[in-house]
């Protein structure tokens, strides 16, 4: 049986990972759930999971949460340090990086540091500290298994060749929007943004998918996960998500992973991993089916081109990228900026983001907080 802590239970990925724990037959245990102030949800996966430890970010949630379960033995905590202690319990074994953005970074790093394994769906963490993120787990001896399902497939293509490897090539649904013209674009609303033609996923992620950061995001989450230079990694639109990813080897073979687009696949071959569980997850039937694939269109969408260009520069610059693209997406979400703003404010956020080296988690943090600062300077000033 393994252990495990859920950040972020409440969200898509943390949802779909519970279903996963329900269904596994005991093979899975929960020792701690957190949320930013879904108190209702949180209540019901508490009375259901039983875990040990609860967390709600929010202080006033989380003594509302306290007073809900009163009658059970969970011992509820607020805030990142709340969210730290749920990561480094001497029971767990893993932790599920399920939270949106890099407030996720300090209890991953933490566990890391607490020798916990991850199986990581926080990209965020690992576009702003993938250097150290990594190190740590290196000097640890911790695994990092990817739930992202691209480099879920990546992980599983390689199995074990990292050396024979020529190619990384991530895919990408290419989002609501693929196709468009800039002039078309103009008139995207949030609510056209969230609906993604294949995955049904958090807010923040949707809004990345139709702007193609998250594809820009996932080329540095690959980067590091695999170890790869950037030359190394390529990204092939295939709008209908059924090839996951892929990997070419030096003799030229190229090995796919294919599955239904169901993120409780790859989250469940990180929890099992090394081993396969049997799922009832709807299996794939490839008949009558047609896979295309297209380069990306980096006039129109210049997110993926941005991230391999600060990813190349590196130190403190990706963790800007990322910080910006936070801000610019919640922003566009309120309604405060328009689609085509966000990639301008966060190309210029990047630009005037003097680089220094990433070695520290101090300073990789105070870049995060100037690019959130700077941003949103910059969206008060066009308003
Ligand atoms: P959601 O927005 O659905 O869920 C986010 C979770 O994090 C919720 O539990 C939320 O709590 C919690 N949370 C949000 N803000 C904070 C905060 N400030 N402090 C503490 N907890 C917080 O996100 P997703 O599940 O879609 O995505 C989670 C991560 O997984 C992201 O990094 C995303 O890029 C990645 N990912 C997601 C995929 C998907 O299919 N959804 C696919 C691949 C990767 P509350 O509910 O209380 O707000
Ligand atoms: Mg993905």
């Amino acid at each position: 049986m393994k252990t495990i802590s859920v950040l972020g239970s409440t969200g898509s990925i943390g949802k779909q990972t519970l279903e996963v724990v329900n269904a596994s037959e005991g093979k899975l245990k929960i020792h701690a759930l957190t949320a930013c102030s879904n108190t209702d949800l949180i209540e019901q996966q508490i009375r259901q999971f039983r875990p040990e430890i609860a967390v709600l970010a929010e202080e006033k949630a989380a003594y509302e949460l306290k007073n809900r379960v009163g009658d059970l033995p969970v011992k509820v905590f607020c805030g990142l340090e709340g969210m730290v202690e749920a990561s480094i319990g001497e029971e767990v074994d893993m932790v599920v990086t399920a939270v949106s953005g890099s407030i996720g970074l300090l209890p991953t790093l933490s566990a890391l540091q607490a020798g916990k394994d991850i199986a990581l769906a926080n990209k965020e963490t690992l576009v702003a500290a993938g250097e150290l993120v990594m190190k740590t787990a290196g000097e640890k001896g911790c695994s990092i298994i990817p739930v992202d399902s691209e480099h879920s497939a990546v992980f599983q293509c390689i199995n074990n060749n990292r050396n024979k490897v020529k190619k990384i090539i991530l895919t990408a649904s290419g989002g609501p929007f693929f196709g468009w013209t800039l002039d078309k674009l103009t008139g995207v609303t949030p609510g056209m943004a969230l609906k993604h033609p294949n995955w049904n996923m958090g807010a923040k992620i949707s809004i990345d998918s139709a702007t193609m950061m998250n594809k820009a995001l996932e080329v540095i989450e690959a980067k590091f996960l695999f170890h790869a230079d950037y030359n190394e990694i390529e990204v092939l639109v295939h709008p209908q998500s059924i090839i996951h990813s892929m990997v070419e080897f030096i003799d030229g073979s190229v090995i796919a992973q294919l599955g239904m687009p169901d993120m409780r696949l790859p989250i469940q071959y990180a929890l099992s991993y090394p081993d396969r569980w049997d799922s009832c997850f709807e299996k794939l039937s490839l008949a009558g089916k047609t896979l295309t694939f297209q380069e990306p269109d980096d006039q129109v969408f210049p997110s993926i081109r941005l991230a391999y260009r600060c990813g190349e520069r590196g130190g403190t610059l990706p963790a800007v990228m990322n910080a910006a693209n936070e801000i610019c997406v919640h922003a566009f979400l309120a309604g405060r900026i328009k689609y085509l703003e966000m990639f301008e404010l966060v190309e210029r956020a990047c630009q005037d983001h003097k680089v220094q080296d990433s070695g520290s988690i101090d300073r990789i943090l105070a870049a995060d907080r100037w690019a959130r600062e700077y941003t949103e300077e910059l969206i008060c000033k066009k308003s």
